[in-house]
């Protein structure tokens, strides 16, 4: 894929998201893949993927929209906004390899969401191994089996948290090989 070897990763935020987050995230996103990692311009919430009836943002349309942006890169676009596709009731993220454009939700990352007090530590974790997780995939890996590789898929938070934020030894060789 031609993004595979574009110079830059971009940390897209869509609407607003706490600086100190998406500096974490670049930080971490560049050491795991080796390439230049830079926060873009914020980019205002598109309105045309909220549906209002669920409250939430359809990630797909999310992606469609980052895409038509025309980054010159891959994208990893992070929202403060409950993300769904049709069929579920919501997904921490979601990438199109084909694109090269990921997005993460903190929305269900935060403690507060599950009635518990904030952990901006556990916060974090959790939004390192989603932006690792969503990247993997534009890196054409596929759900892993092992339950606390990177890349395998969490339905719940408790998934989220079994997990690692580090790809396991099949995952890195399916990387190496690419
Ligand atoms: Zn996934
Ligand atoms: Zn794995």
């Amino acid at each position: 894929m031609w993004f595979q070897e574009a110079k830059r990763i971009f940390i897209l935020p869509a609407g607003k998201i706490q600086w100190w987050l998406l500096s974490e995230v670049k930080e971490h996103v560049q050491d795991v893949f080796g390439k230049e990692t830079v926060i873009a311009e914020e980019m205002p919430l598109p309105a045309a993927v909220l549906n209002r009836d669920r409250g939430q943002i359809h990630s797909t349309g999310l992606i469609e929209a980052i895409a038509e942006r025309g980054y010159n890169g891959m994208v990893l676009g992070m929202i403060d906004f409950d993300l769904y596709v049709p069929g579920l009731n919501f997904v921490f993220g979601e990438a199109d390899p084909a694109e090269g454009v990921a997005v993460v939700s903190i929305a269900r990352l935060r403690e507060e969401f599950y009635g518990r007090e904030p952990d901006q530590d556990l916060l974090l974790q959790r939004t390192l191994k989603e932006a690792i997780h969503e990247m993997g995939h534009l890196y054409s890996l596929k759900h892993c089996p092992d339950p606390v590789c990177v890349m395998h898929f969490s339905n719940s938070i408790t998934e989220t948290d079994r997990k690692s934020k580090e790809f396991c030894s099949v995952c890195i060789r399916i990387m190496k090989n690419l």
